[in-house]
């Protein structure tokens, strides 16, 4: 038996088609599931019984609960313990736009990064398209309102879970299911490239975000282990490919860590290397961790007027949740030793 949030609209009309029924069965049971909300097939009080029991017997509802939950002003963190007692978070953010929602995409990470708390823990499993959307829904019936915008930039590499994450977008981005705007969603990467060349083909106007952290190769390698696999030049290549392809704009995130990529110089390099294409960075000032050396930068408003003064489009991040632990895996960390 599978999650019903497993399915995509066409998968669970083909189920419910296989079950005997009708198709417009799949269009109330997802106003159940994602308009209304519900938390059991007995809630569906339109289907009538003998389709609940079918429901029942053929699908389950998701097991995942809010352990904790962590408050401030503008933020609200989440621990969610899954159905095999592992655990995942989120965080909700509130802008002048809206409700934004960072999901996790995995338990734990593979890619290493040496500054990120979540890749303390190595990869345990990849998350059901259905465990990404519970994230939302129950963060959104929490609140009693709506998330208009996703941004998978939780634990874990979305890309090394390419198929659920694709499964995921589309399934909120249906008008019947969360129907949030394929431009209110923003997929983060650290770059591997034969995924993004895959993504880049699709039908789909998602938000393409791109974890650069370092000018050159050599500097990259020393902080993410993913450029021995693929390179930094290479990566750029393949931006250039996907904004000439989709004409859309990628955003560089770029994590300011003292004395390792944060000086002038490297502000120069970086101008050079994304001149004339068209980027936005996103400069993130490091959240420190108590398990971690790496120190906040003090130079990056330098970073910034280097960049500004070259041409390029960039912004400071604005910090939400840095008294919350809510930089990268660094609530699941202080709850799992
Ligand atoms: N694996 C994906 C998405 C998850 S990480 C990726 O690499 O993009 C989301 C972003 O937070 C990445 O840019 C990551 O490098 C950054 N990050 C990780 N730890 C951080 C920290 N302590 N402070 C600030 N940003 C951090």
């Amino acid at each position: 038996m599978q999650n019903i949030y497993n399915y995509d609209y066409q998968e669970l009309e083909n189920k419910l088609i296989e079950l005997g029924e009708k198709k417009y069965r799949t269009r109330q049971i997802w106003e159940w599931l994602y308009q209304k909300k519900v938390s059991s097939f007995k809630e569906m009080t339109n289907l009538g019984k003998d389709l609940i029991s079918k429901l029942e017997e053929n699908f389950t509802f998701p097991n995942i609960k809010i352990l904790k939950k962590q408050e401030s002003k503008l933020t609200n963190k989440y621990l969610f313990e899954l159905f095999d007692g592992n655990f995942i978070e989120a965080v909700l953010m509130r802008h002048d736009y809206g409700l934004s929602i960072c999901v996790s995409s995995q338990v734990g990470c593979n890619m290493g990064c040496a500054f990120c708390e979540s890749g303390r823990l190595k990869k345990v499993r990849n998350l059901e398209a259905g465990e990404i959307i519970s994230q939302i829904i129950l963060v959104s019936n929490d609140i009693n309102e709506r998330i208009s915008s996703v941004v998978i930039m939780g634990i874990g590499e979305p890309f090394d879970n390419y198929d659920n994450i694709i499964k995921f977008v589309k399934i909120i981005n249906n008008s019947y299911g969360l129907a949030i705007g394929a431009r209110h969603i923003t997929i983060s990467t650290c770059g591997i490239i034969p995924k993004i060349k895959e993504f880049m083909i699709l039908p789909l106007q998602v938000n393409l975000a791109i974890s650069l952290h370092a000018t050159n190769n050599e500097l990259r390698k020393q902080i993410m282990p993913i450029s021995n696999a693929y390179p930094l030049d290479d990566l750029v290549n393949v931006l250039k490919e996907y904004i000439a392809k989709t004409n859309r704009r990628v955003t560089i995130e770029y994590v300011m860590l003292n004395n390792v990529n944060d000086s002038n110089k490297n502000a120069l390099e970086l101008a050079h290397l994304l001149k004339g294409m068209n980027v936005y960075v996103n400069l993130i000032p490091y959240n420190e961790t108590s398990h971690l050396e790496f120190k906040r930068s003090d130079n990056i408003n330098n970073f910034y007027d280097t960049l500004k003064k070259c041409g390029i489009n960039v912004t400071v991040r604005r910090e939400f949740g840095g008294n919350i632990d809510a930089a990268c895996g660094q609530l699941r960390a202080k709850e799992v030793k």
